[in-house]
């Protein structure tokens, strides 16, 4: 299992992580046999959205004497009430919720206090300037909650939340069909047939916008919706009327930039072993390339997706990561620190380029890779 950090946290996550929605309706020796498995492949993170008291109590039971190895992603504002799922902004019902969580939970602290599902301004200002960031705040320095992350579905609320410099973790929707979309306060609507109709190009801006600018503030991402709630694995389902593969979701996510961690849904055993099974997946096996190129009516024509799929290169350069970062550089208009020391440790720079033109008649969206060496080559000065 490889590892990230996530963000500036200093917290290192699994690039392959869970989301227990999966663990509803199981006995607790099944919740058991999850994280046993877990433990034994290196999965460390593991997102608990839901307030489910069956859910926590199976899983404090199965972590109770290993506690310490795995990351709670655990979130505020969502509790249990009347035998269901609630979303809450009554601080005193979010309150009384994180409390129970953590009885629930049997533990006195949550790695990455989440807050839960903030998909309109209007909901982000009512968190921002109330009690619930004050509250939130106060766990962070009472050493209840590690972090503090939010939850969106919203590039423009997710951005505004980020640069406030409070939100240090974003669990985000990644997937290649909610990159297409323009932001909207309704989930539903970015996985409406109608907005897949008309011919979609690129990615959205404000999606790239949020990735980099998580990148620059060293704002750590964990994935939600990574398969799209599974449609995205079916073409009878998939909004794009292609199925993508585990692998090639997983793929995509991961090589989006500020991205630690992929929390996969899984319903069994079989299904987490599919996601766990990335980390050996060869290069063929990831590639998602081919597959976005072949959407119906959707382009990417001109636009890098760092998928890596023109490798190899006769030089050893890795075209994706010199893209990223040039990408990165071009956004904020100054080279960080932290992008500059990323293209520093590639062993293979820019300058070398022969300009073959190998890797262009390689790549399925007709980026100007040449062009991009040039580039890169200017502004890193190697
Ligand atoms: S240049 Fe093309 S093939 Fe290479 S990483 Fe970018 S999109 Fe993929
Ligand atoms: S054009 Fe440059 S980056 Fe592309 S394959 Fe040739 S040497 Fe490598």
């Amino acid at each position: 299992m490889k590892y990230r950090n996530l963000g500036s946290t200093g917290i290192s996550v699994s690039e392959i992580g869970i989301g227990c929605e999966g663990f509803a309706g199981k006995t607790d020796e099944e919740i058991l046999e999850f994280i046993n498995l877990m433990e034994l492949e290196g999965v460390n993170c593991i997102d608990l959205y839901t307030p489910n008291p069956q859910v926590r109590k199976g899983l404090a039971k199965a972590i109770k004497h290993r506690r310490e190895k795995f990351i709670l992603q655990s979130h505020l504002c969502s509790i249990w009430e009347n035998g269901q799922y609630l979303r809450t902004r009554n601080i005193a019902k979010v309150k009384s919720g994180f409390e129970t969580m953590l009885k629930e939970l049997d533990t006195d602290y949550i790695d990455i206090g989440m807050i839960h599902y903030v998909d309109s301004i209007s909901d982000l200002d009512t968190i921002l300037n109330g009690p619930i960031i004050e509250y939130t705040k106060e766990l962070k320095e009472q050493g209840k909650i590690k972090c503090i992350g939010m939850s969106s579905h919203n590039p423009v609320v997710a951005q505004k939340a980020v640069e406030t410099g409070i939100i240090k973790v974003l669990m985000f929707s990644v997937n290649p069909c909610y990159d297409l979309q323009p932001a909207d306060e309704d989930v539903e609507q970015l996985w409406n047939p109608e907005k897949y109709n008309k011919q979609l190009l690129n990615m959205d801006k404000d999606r790239q916008n949020l990735y980099e600018t998580c990148e620059k503030l060293e704002v750590g991402i964990t994935v939600m919706k990574a398969f799209g709630g599974g449609d995205l694995l079916n073409s009878k389902y998939s909004p794009a009327k292609v199925s993508l593969t585990p692998i090639q979701c997983i793929h995509y996510a991961l090589t989006r930039p500020a991205v630690a961690s992929i929390m996969c849904g899984a319903r069994s055993i079989e299904e987490l072993k599919e996601s766990i099974y990335y980390e050996n997946a060869n290069n063929e096996e990831k590639d998602y390339a081919s597959t976005l190129a072949s959407f119906p009516k959707i382009s990417w024509e001109g636009h890098c997706m760092y998928c890596g799929h023109c490798a190899p290169c006769p030089k050893g350069i890795d075209v994706a990561s010199v893209t990223k970062f040039l990408n990165l550089v071009k956004a904020q208009g100054e080279i960080p620190e932290t992008v500059r020391e990323h293209y520093k440790v590639l062993p293979h720079k820019a300058v070398e380029c022969i300009a073959c033109g190998a890797c262009e008649k390689r790549c399925p969206f007709k980026v100007e890779i040449r062009k991009n060496m040039r580039e890169a080559k200017d502004v890193f000065g190697e």
